[in-house]
């Protein structure tokens, strides 16, 4: 998509710090972290959201888990653990119109899942 911040990362337009990359998905840091690791893992493809789905898209977000999975180990917290967050819409506070997974940890993020 011609105008969409993850877009312009995806083609290298705009820098970010890469964690992760294959042919299909892209992690990179958030640039403005809530946490001291906060990593954006997203499709390649241009999804606008959780909703924007397809039936064809599931093995896509099957790998995203995977993915997540990889990092964790790779970033030693899967023994401390760690939070994933997915924003949908207006009262998520979705922001960026191409769907992510926030991955956060690196301290005790609280046993309140909503702010
Ligand atoms: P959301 O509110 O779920 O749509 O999350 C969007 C996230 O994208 C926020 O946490 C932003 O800090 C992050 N973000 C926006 N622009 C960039 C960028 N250029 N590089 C890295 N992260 C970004
Ligand atoms: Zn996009």
């Amino acid at each position: 998509m011609e105008d969409c911040i993850f877009c312009k990362i995806i083609k290298g337009e705009i820098p970010s710090e890469k964690v992760y990359e294959d042919e299909e998905i892209l992690a990179f840091k958030d640039i403005n972290p809530a946490a001291p690791i906060h990593i954006l893992v997203i499709p390649k493809k241009h999804i606008e959201s959780l909703l924007k789905l397809e039936e064809a898209d599931y093995e896509l977000v099957g790998k995203i888990q995977k993915v997540i999975n990889k990092i964790a180990k790779q970033l030693n917290i899967e023994e401390e653990g760690f939070r994933v967050i997915v924003n949908c819409g207006k009262d998520a506070g979705q922001e960026v119109m191409h769907l992510h997974y926030h991955l956060l940890a690196g301290r005790k993020l609280g046993s309140k899942i909503v702010g």
